[in-house]
């Protein structure tokens, strides 16, 4: 009996395990860390399954926003289980320390609360927020999350990839009506959405100070929306969005998957459309392109003017190095601006983080300048990892060679089985070990993003259930990140 017991508890977890990595598919990384990664197993009798849970605020968050999907995929692997309860665990979160910052600082409020009811944040509280910021007009407080007096358009460096996201918001920022609505802007992260949307705040705030302009994250929206949802207060929830003239909301994609948000998004959305307000929209993928969000609100994200942000070029580079090292008041050297351009090409997060490391560096040592050589030292670790950043170009070729069959077969299109599956991994380990989107993957097999979206699927669920293929790919993965 108790042997029994324990298979089944086996069982569980290495289904719970598959669970994981296919919601953090389905979610993304940054929603899966925060909100299910602390989750885990506990027991599990007669089909009765009962998942632990740190905190109370984030049981509430899982029940609303991932416990029906939770059921359906577990009741897919595993028909025996019936019910699935989560539980909170008493005491101190363990997990807490797992969590991004964000995150991290909200659940400590929470997990310190004394009383329930202080479990939820004042009003003006924020999940995003960062020093030296500030709040918007007086109205717009109670929504609006402060914006960063650094992120103007004087401050943003233009340059042909995106030349086109920068004219739209400036024309939105400019203009007394509203010339497309909503605008919404996309790119790979790190490469200047939220930026463009802070310096269009900022730009009518100057032009027109009586306007109320509300800057929020979709998890923040999300966060507003469950409380209302627990204290039944959505009338005042949506009175608050009544006197907004400019909504903007950064990062939908991570509205994903809840339905009832998501409906009361696209209510939100349409009135103030209907009324003639203008809204702002970003995200990691085009309207068409972002998944878990229901096709009704997809059409309608895209139906005013969609601008994306393309990854940056070379000379663009060069372009915010000179601009961040007169902000910085330092004297860069054209030869490390352009080792430094040449080196860090993923984001321009990272390559500003990389500038004011260096300025640190030599700005605690007197009298030293900023070199190539000081460059290279101060970045040891972050130039090794550029290195060893892979490439589609690897993966295709280390995929092919696995499975004995030329890359030139696998970008063809033949479908036989044995040329369609290592493509179809290929496209499964591109999108896991790079951060290309998936018309970039698409394009390097000749193919376009739905051919991709629809290998990773494939291949997520093949791993479900195929050992040998799991060990292959991990195999690969270890070869390609070796
Ligand atoms: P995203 O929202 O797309 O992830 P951010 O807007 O947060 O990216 O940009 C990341 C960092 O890069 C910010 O510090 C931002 O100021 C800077 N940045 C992005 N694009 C530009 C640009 N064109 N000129 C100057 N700085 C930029
Ligand atoms: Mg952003």
């Amino acid at each position: 009996m108790a042997g029994e017991l324990n298979k089944n508890k086996d069982v569980v977890y290495n289904e719970w395990g598959q669970i994981c990595s296919q919601l953090k598919t389905e979610v993304g990384e940054k929603a899966f860390d925060c909100w299910l990664k602390p989750l885990t197993v506990g027991s599990y009798a007669n089909g009765v399954m009962n998942i632990c849970v740190p905190t109370r605020f984030m049981r509430n968050w899982v029940l609303t926003n991932y416990s029906e999907r939770i059921h359906k995929i577990w009741e897919k692997k595993n028909p025996e289980i019936k019910v699935i309860n989560f539980v909170v665990q008493a005491g101190e979160d363990p997990m807490i320390g797992n969590h991004n910052s964000s995150c991290r600082s909200l659940l400590k409020r929470i997990a310190s609360s004394p009383a329930p009811q202080s479990v939820y944040l004042p009003d003006d509280d924020n999940l995003t927020f960062m020093p030296g910021e500030y709040s918007l007009s007086e109205s717009g407080r109670s929504l609006s999350v402060p914006l960063n007096p650094l992120y103007t358009f004087d401050t943003f460096v233009v340059g042909k990839t995106n030349e086109f996201a920068y004219a739209a918001a400036r024309k939105v920022a400019e203009s007394d009506n509203v010339p497309f609505n909503p605008l919404f802007l996309y790119s790979g992260v790190g490469l200047g959405k939220t930026h463009l949307m802070h310096a269009i705040a900022w730009h009518i705030k100057q032009r027109a100070p009586e306007k109320n302009i509300v800057y929020l994250s979709a998890e923040k929206f999300m966060y507003k929306f469950v409380r209302a949802l627990r204290y039944k207060d959505m009338a005042a929830f949506k009175e608050q969005f009544r006197s907004v003239d400019v909504l903007m909301v950064d990062d939908v994609q991570f509205m994903s998957g809840k339905d009832s948000t998501q409906e009361e998004f696209f209510y939100t959305f349409n009135s103030l459309i209907e009324e003639g307000r203008q809204i702002i929209l970003s995200a990691d993928k085009s309207p068409s392109d972002l998944e878990g969000i229901e096709s009704r609100l997809r059409s309608r994200l895209g139906c005013g003017l969609v601008a994306d942000i393309h990854p940056t070029d070379f000379d663009l580079r060069i372009g915010i190095l000179q601009n961040k090292a007169r902000l910085l008041n330092c004297e860069l050297p054209d030869k490390v601006a352009e080792f430094l351009a040449q080196k860090i090409t993923t984001n321009i997060r990272e390559l500003e983080g990389a500038l004011r490391r260096v300025v640190a560096h030599v700005q605690l040592l007197p009298g030293k300048q900023i070199s190539l050589e000081t460059t290279q030292d101060v970045l040891k670790d972050v130039l090794r990892s550029c290195d060893r950043r892979t490439t589609i170009d690897e993966i295709q070729k280390k995929v092919a060679e696995y499975f004995n069959i030329s890359v030139k077969e696998m970008q063809s299109s033949r479908r036989a089985r044995n040329v369609a599956r290592p493509r179809q991994i290929a496209m499964y380990l591109a999108k896991q070990l790079t951060s290309r989107s998936l018309p970039e993957i698409g394009r390097k097999f000749d193919r376009d993003h739905t051919t991709v979206m629809h290998a990773v699927r494939k291949v997520e669920e093949l791993l479900a259930e195929d050992k040998s293929l799991a060990e292959n790919i991990d195999f690969l993965r270890h070869a390609l990140e070796a």
